[in-house]
């Protein structure tokens, strides 16, 4: 019965962090450390840390590159609406009673045991994540559920799941490194031509940037990331899409071959060779030498809404450099 009734106001909490009637907060940045310890104490065999981490980090992403919501320091990135904290119909939106949050189906709850439930207060707010979450149950797929049921978009769903897959996997989520996607010792070229008329293939328009290289050149991928999409594409060719814990999709375009190791779903990390540079694309499946060979390297970024592309040019520079200094 209490499993009903918490699935029930999982349920009315539909109406979403992302309507979010957000307070500024002063709170300073937590070193990743710290943020790791603040995930671990509210986790637990039902919850594991990077269901919550995940959570918090796309939050923290879409923060980053939306106007239209508050910037949060402190441990969390994550923050709850009054409706969904205090209950819709509680006549005090500002509601931090337990016992009337509860009657009025809010989803606050007093995480670190003073007695009120604040929403302002990290404990409170990752105790009650843990509790909407841990209310579906604990396999993968009930992760996805509760998430369907928060957000309701397929794109967010999808993206909130590749962070938790990294940060399980890497078991950190220190997951920043890069690599330039072409390694050390090999041929290419490469200009900021972002915006140019002119270049092949892109995913819509030309968006990205062309790396010239000899046919069979080592492709690596630049980040820790999903593979998302793996696969032909018209304009693209043989092409492989790769999702980040930064709300990056990384797009990979006219490769000659695949990795034969991977496939969808699977998860590399900066440096795992994905393919090698050719010249497929701009026609039917196995089309290839309509140009001169080039890996089309394109970046977008998804703000729980859309996804936009932005001028890959000046991180494969930075990345190019770093990778020098190695
Ligand atoms: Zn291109």
């Amino acid at each position: 019965m209490r499993r009903v009734v918490i699935g029930f106001f999982v349920f009315m909490s539909i109406f979403a962090f992302r309507q979010q009637n957000i307070m500024a907060n002063d709170q300073p940045e937590l070193t990743p450390t710290e943020r790791m310890n603040f995930y671990l104490r509210y986790a637990d065999e039902l919850v594991p840390w990077y269901y919550l981490a995940a959570i918090d980090q796309y939050e923290r992403n879409i923060q980053q590159v939306r106007n239209d919501i508050e910037k949060h320091g402190g441990p969390l990135a994550l923050h709850f609406s009054d409706e969904d904290w205090a209950g819709a119909l509680n006549p005090l939106p500002q509601d931090n009673t337990v016992e009337a949050i509860a009657y009025f189906g809010g989803i606050g709850m007093d995480g670190d045991g003073d007695g009120i439930a604040d929403k302002t207060n990290p404990d409170d707010v990752l105790y009650t994540l843990h509790t909407l979450l841990s209310a579906h149950g604990v396999s993968e797929d009930d992760f996805k559920m509760a998430l369907e049921q928060i957000y309701e978009k397929e794109a967010t769903v999808n993206q909130i799941l590749a962070i938790a897959t990294l940060y399980s996997r890497f078991e950190t989520i220190e997951l920043d490194e890069h690599r330039f996607p072409i390694p050390k010792g090999y041929n290419y070229t490469y200009r900021g031509t972002w915006g140019a008329s002119r270049g092949w293939g892109g995913r819509r328009i030309h968006e990205g940037t062309d790396i010239f290289a000899g046919y069979g050149t080592p492709v690596m991928s630049a980040s820790y990331g999903v593979i998302e999409v793996m696969g032909w594409n018209n304009y693209g060719g043989w092409r492989i899409g790769i999702r980040d814990n930064h709300n990056t999709y990384h797009y990979y375009a006219h490769l000659a071959y695949f990795n034969k190791d991977l496939k969808q779903g699977d998860v590399v990390e900066p440096g795992t060779v994905i393919g090698s540079v050719g010249s497929s694309g701009y026609g039917k499946e196995g089309t290839s030498g309509k140009f001169p060979p080039h890996l089309h390297y394109g970046v977008y970024k998804y703000n729980g809404r859309t996804e936009w592309a932005f001028d890959p040019y000046p991180a494969l520079r930075l990345w190019e450099r770093q990778d020098r200094q190695k």
